[in-house]
C-alpha cells in the first residue's frame, strides 16, 4: 500500500514538474479538486479527447457531433430527475472531521473482500500450474466462496437501501461492518445525510429578475434535448448516435484523488437511440466495442474489468462501468448505461414537445431507447498518465524516469537537438523542425549536454528525439532515438517524416480496435 501511495505521489509531482497539470490558482493556494493543464497535460488532454472523437464519430457512419451549451433551461434538470435525484449519501466522521461518501466507504470494505477472495485464487493458481481450474475453484473453495457472498449480501442490501432511501440502514451498515475513517480509525459517526451535487448560478442582471440556473452535471442532457433537431437535419435513421465532449461540474463531497474526482472536469459522451426493445443488443455492441479502444493503447488488459451495477440509477435498466487499475486500485474509468426510454420521454413530458421518431422499415412512431456510454476525459489522462510513468534500472546502474505514453497521445512526437550549438547545426536542426511541424508536435532543445536532453525528452514522453551532428552537415542524415528502447537508427532527414507517422498515426493506433 506504502508503494502504491508513493506511486500515487510520484504521479502528481511529475504532473507539476513537467509542466502536465497544475492545481487551479496555486498563487492562492488552489482551489480543492480543481486542476489546470499545463503546455504538455493540455496537448495530451487535446489528443485523448481526439482519439476517442475520431473512434467514436469518424470511424462510425451513424455517429455525429454536438457542441452543446453548459448552460441550459433550468427545467432540463427537474425533467432528467438531477433536481430530485442527483444526491451522493455523506457521512461524517466526529473525530477526524472527515467527510466521506457513505456508499464509497462501503464499495471499499467489499472491494477487500473481493481482494482477499483474489488472493486465494492468485495463491491456488500457483499451487496448481496448468492444471488449474479457476471457475471450479471459486465455486467450490469455502473461503472464497465466503468471501464473494459477504460482498454480494453488502452490496444488494446497500443498493437496497440506498433505492428506497432507507439512509439509517446505510448508517446501520456501517456500523455492524465496524468501517472506521480511514484518518482517525474511528468509529464515531454522524448519521447519513442526502448532497445535491449540483452548482447552482444565476441568469439576469438585477437580483429579482434573476433565473436560477444550474452548471450542467453531466454533457447527456444536451444531446438529448437536442435529439430531434439533429435527427431532422441530419436525416439520421435509427439506430444512431450523437457524441459530445465538454465540461461538466459537480459539488463532489470527497475530492482527494487528484484529477480523478474533481469538481470541474470534462466527459465525452455518446448516447445512441435504437429501437425499443433492441437496446440489450447494442449495450452489449458498446460494451465490447468500448473496451476495444481502451485496450488498443496498450496499458495492460489486466488493468481493465467491467463491473456490474448492483444500484442502477433511476433512469437505467442496464449498467456497467470500464473499471481501471488506477494507482489507488481499480476505479470507474467509463460508464456504459442502458437509459431505456427515460430521458426522452421526461423531456417530452415536461416540455409539452414530442420527441419520437417515424421509423420507415415498422411503420411506425416511437420514443427511442438510448444506450450511453460515457467516459471521463481526466480519468482517462490518469489512466494513461500513472501507467506510462515508469522509473528503469538501466544496464550500466543508473536510471532513468520515462513516461511510456501510447506514442499516439504523447504531446510532442518529436524534439529536434543538434548536438552542438554552432557549427550550422542549429540552423539545420531549425530547417527539420519547420519541416516536421506541419504534421507533428515537435520541439527543439540545444541546452545541455545531449544524454540529459534524452532524459529530460524520456520524462515528457516523446517518442523519438531527432540528434543532427557534423555528419548530417554532408550526407543529409541524422539519428532518430526511440523512447522506450533507447535504440539509435541513422536515418535520412528525408525519411523521418514517415517513420513518425507510421509509429505515431491515428490510423496505426485505431486498427488495433477494430
Ligand atoms: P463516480 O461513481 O466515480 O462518482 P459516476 O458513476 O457518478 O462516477 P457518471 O455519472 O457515470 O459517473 O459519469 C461518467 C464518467 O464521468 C465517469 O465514468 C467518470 O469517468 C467521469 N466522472 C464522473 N464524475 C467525475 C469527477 N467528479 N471527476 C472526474 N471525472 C468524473
Amino acid at each position: 500500500m506504502a508503494k502504491q501511495e508513493d506511486l500515487f505521489k510520484n504521479v502528481v509531482s511529475h504532473a507539476k514538474e513537467y509542466g502536465f497539470i497544475f492545481p487551479s490558482s496555486e498563487i492562492y493556494d488552489g482551489l480543492s479538486a480543481v486542476y489546470d493543464y499545463a503546455q504538455n497535460g493540455v496537448e495530451l488532454k487535446k489528443n485523448i479527447r481526439e482519439y476517442w472523437w475520431k473512434a467514436m464519430v469518424q470511424m462510425h457512419d451513424n455517429i455525429v457531433g454536438l457542441d452543446a451549451a453548459i448552460l441550459m433551461h433550468p427545467t432540463t434538470w427537474k425533467a432528467s430527475g438531477h433536481v430530485d435525484a442527483f444526491n451522493d449519501p455523506l457521512i461524517d466522521n466526529k473525530d477526524s472531521k472527515k467527510r466521506y461518501r457513505a456508499d464509497v466507504l462501503i464499495e471499499d470494505y467489499a472491494e477487500k473482500l473481493q481482494q482477499k477472495a483474489q488472493k486465494e485464487i492468485d495463491k491456488a493458481r500457483e499451487r496448481f500450474g496448468d492444471s488449474f481450474d479457476e471457475q471450479q475453484f471459486i465455486t467450490t473453495n469455502q473461503r472464497v466462496v465466503e468471501y464473494l457472498a459477504k460482498k454480494k449480501i453488502i452490496l444488494e442490501r446497500m443498493a437496497k437501501s440506498l433505492d428506497s432511501g432507507d439512509l439509517d440502514d446505510v448508517k446501520a451498515l456501517i456500523e455492524e461492518l465496524e468501517i472506521a475513517c480511514p484518518e482517525s480509525g474511528s468509529r464515531n459517526w454522524t448519521d447519513v445525510k442526502q448532497f445535491n451535487l449540483m452548482f447552482g448560478t444565476k441568469l439576469g442582471a438585477s437580483a429579482e429578475n434573476a433565473m436560477d440556473l444550474y452548471l450542467r452535471p453531466e454533457t447527456a442532457q444536451g444531446i438529448f434535448v437536442n435529439f430531434l433537431n439533429v435527427q431532422k437535419s441530419g436525416r439520421m435513421k435509427i439506430p444512431f448516435g450523437i457524441a459530445q465532449t465538454g465540461k461538466a461540474f459537480r459539488n463532489e463531497i470527497v475530492a482527494r484523488q487528484f484529477i480523478f474526482r474533481m469538481r470541474e472536469f470534462e466527459q465525452m459522451e455518446m448516447q445512441f437511440f435504437v429501437r425499443p426493445g433492441e437496446e440489450m443488443k447494442w449495450y452489449e455492441f458498446w460494451k465490447d466495442t468500448r473496451l476495444k479502444w481502451h485496450l488498443s493503447l496498450g496499458l495492460g488488459d489486466k488493468n481493465y474489468r467491467f463491473h456490474d451495477h448492483e444500484k442502477l440509477a433511476h433512469y437505467a435498466n442496464a449498467a456497467a462501468d470500464i473499471e481501471f487499475n488506477f494507482p489507488f486500485g481499480f476505479k470507474e474509468l467509463e460508464g456504459i448505461h442502458s437509459r431505456t426510454d427515460f430521458d426522452l420521454k421526461a423531456h417530452e413530458q415536461y416540455s409539452g414537445k414530442k420527441l419520437q421518431y417515424f421509423d420507415p422499415e415498422t411503420n411506425s412512431n416511437y420514443v427511442p431507447y438510448v444506450v450511453e456510454t460515457s467516459v471521463g476525459l481526466d480519468r482517462m489522462f490518469l489512466a494513461v498518465f500513472s501507467n506510462s510513468l515508469t522509473e528503469e534500472t538501466l544496464e550500466d546502474g543508473s536510471s532513468r524516469t520515462v513516461l511510456r505514453l501510447p506514442s499516439v497521445l504523447a504531446p510532442t512526437k518529436a524534439t529536434v537537438l543538434p548536438l552542438v550549438k554552432k557549427d550550422g547545426l542549429p540552423e539545420l536542426s531549425q530547417q527539420i523542425m519547420d519541416e516536421l511541424k506541419w504534421d507533428f508536435k515537435v520541439s527543439y532543445d540545444e541546452k545541455d549536454a545531449v544524454g540529459r536532453r534524452y532524459r529530460r525528452q524520456d520524462a515528457l514522453g516523446t517518442p523519438f528525439c531527432i540528434t543532427v551532428d557534423h555528419q548530417s552537415l554532408e550526407d543529409q542524415t541524422v539519428t532518430i532515438r526511440h523512447r522506450d528502447t533507447m535504440k539509435q537508427d541513422r536515418v535520412k532527414i528525408s525519411e523521418l517524416r514517415s517513420i513518425i507517422d507510421q509509429e505515431v498515426s491515428m490510423r496505426t493506433w485505431l486498427l488495433k480496435t477494430v
